[in-house]
Order: structure tokens, then C-alpha cells, then sequence
């Protein structure tokens, strides 16, 4: 989960139109919020992204539901509230479910930063406080099968291209390849490695967090440094994996 900057409300939803809808859905209970421009606002805002879990939500079976924050059934004013809804995948959204956000808070990212409350150990997400406990717990993020499994091949996939990147480069260090193919090789592979964990791709948090603390960033780093091949752009990428990984909870 990454902190998300809302966008301005759809100008469609004009104040009127939220208003007859919200009436609508409390006399027929009609899901009034599947219209496109809502789905597709929602959606621009996170990435294409489900809100809490990062899975993508474009990709079939793990399509955009329209979650409400403060749920539907309780805070049936808010049905149609911009600030209310959030894009979520089915899965996320359905293990909410009812859950009451004003009884008992759990992280809203598109206002709160998820970093504050949340840290990470061996592919698991941790509440660093009772905030943050109960939004792991409600949001189930360390579900086996579908997260902490997905976040195994993930690390796993880095941890594999960080060692091949590290070899490339004792290569270059020893003379054994120096060619210009093999050096952008090294600078181009570290950094489409790291644009994976810009908060535009899937699984973001995941994926900065395991970069940045693997041992194998750290000597891949010193070596481009010392070969002069760390350039801005790989700052830039650094800076912003920082921004999006989660601490270590130890
Ligand atoms: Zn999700």
C-alpha cells in the first residue's frame, strides 16, 4: 500500500447528479456508482491500482470494484461522495466488506501515509501501531496465497537479477568484459530493475522495499559508483524507491 494524491472529483459528477443518484440507490439499492467516468477517475488516480493490495485491477478476475471508504450500507449519504470512494480489486474490497471505518479507522491511503503504520518483514506486512495492525487485519494484506506468495516471487525474481547485475559488473571491474554493449547493459538493467518499484507499477511497495534493503543493491551500487556509472537518473530512482518502500520491521 502507497500514499495516493486524489485527483479533483469528475467534473460529471455535477452536485445535482450526485444527489438524484444518491436518492436512487436509497429507494432501489442499485449500485449507482458503476458509471465509466467514476471507474475511470478512480482508477487514473491510483495507476490503474488496487488502493490497498497494488495487484493491478485492469487484468481480468481482479477487475475495479468502486469501494466506499465508509461503507455503503451505514453511510448511505456518502454512496456518491468523491471523497469516499476508492479503487479497489474484488478480493480487497470483499474482505472489507462491512467493515465500520468510522468505529474502528484503518488507513484511508488516499489521506493517510501508509509508511507511517506499516512496516515489513520476510514478505509480511506489520502494524507498527493498532492503526496499523487492524488495517493488515481488516484488509487480511498478509493473505497467503494471493499477497505473501505474490511478494516470495517478486523478491525472488530481484534478488536474481541484482545478483546477475553484480556479476556483469565484476566482469567490467576485472577486464573480463568491458564492451559498451555490457556497461549499458549493467546501467540499463539496474534501471528497469528499479523503475518496478516506482509507484506507478504493480505491487510498488513491495517491490521498492526489497530492492533497497537487499544486501546485493547495496555492493551493485558502490560498484557503478566506483565505475562512474551511478548517474542522476539512478539517484532519482533511488530517492523515489525510498519514498515508495516500506521500512523494516525489526
Ligand atoms: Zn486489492
Amino acid at each position: 500500500m502507497i500514499k495516493l494524491d486524489r485527483t479533483p472529483k469528475p467534473v460529471e459528477l455535477t452536485a445535482e447528479l450526485q444527489a438524484k443518484l444518491t436518492d436512487e440507490f436509497k429507494l432501489t439499492g442499485k449500485s449507482v456508482w458503476n458509471i465509466d467516468f467514476i471507474k475511470n477517475s478512480l482508477l487514473d488516480f491510483s495507476n490503474n491500482k488496487c488502493c490497498y493490495c497494488e495487484a493491478n485491477i485492469k487484468e481480468e478476475s481482479k477487475y475495479l470494484e468502486v469501494e466506499h471508504f465508509h461503507h455503503k450500507g451505514k453511510y448511505k449519504d456518502e454512496v456518491l461522495e468523491w471523497d469516499n470512494l476508492l479503487p479497489s480489486c474484488k478480493k480487497c474490497n470483499g474482505t472489507k466488506n462491512d467493515h465500520d471505518t468510522i468505529l474502528e479507522p484503518i488507513i484511508d491511503p488516499s489521506i493517510v501515509e501508509p509508511k507511517k503504520h506499516l512496516k515489513y518483514w520476510r514478505y509480511r506486512i506489520k502494524g507498527t501501531d493498532e492503526f496499523g495492525k487492524l488495517t493488515v487485519s481488516v484488509l487480511n494484506l498478509n493473505d497467503q496465497d494471493r499477497l505473501v506468495t505474490k511478494r516470495y516471487e517478486i523478491g525472488n525474481a530481484i534478488q536474481e537479477k541484482l545478483e546477475q547485475l553484480n556479476e556483469f559488473t565484476d566482469d567490467f571491474i576485472s577486464g573480463i568484459q568491458t564492451s559498451t554493449i555490457r556497461k549499458n547493459k549493467i546501467i540499463n538493467g539496474t534501471k528497469a530493475l528499479m523503475k518496478e518499484g516506482l509507484p506507478n507499477s504493480i505491487y510498488s511497495a513491495t517491490t521498492a522495499t526489497i530492492i533497497l534493503t537487499d544486501i546485493e543493491f547495496d555492493t551493485l551500487k558502490s560498484k557503478l559508483i566506483l565505475l562512474k556509472f551511478w548517474d542522476e537518473e539512478l539517484s532519482y530512482l533511488e530517492t523515489n524507491l525510498q519514498n515508495t518502500g516500506l521500512e523494516l520491521y525489526k
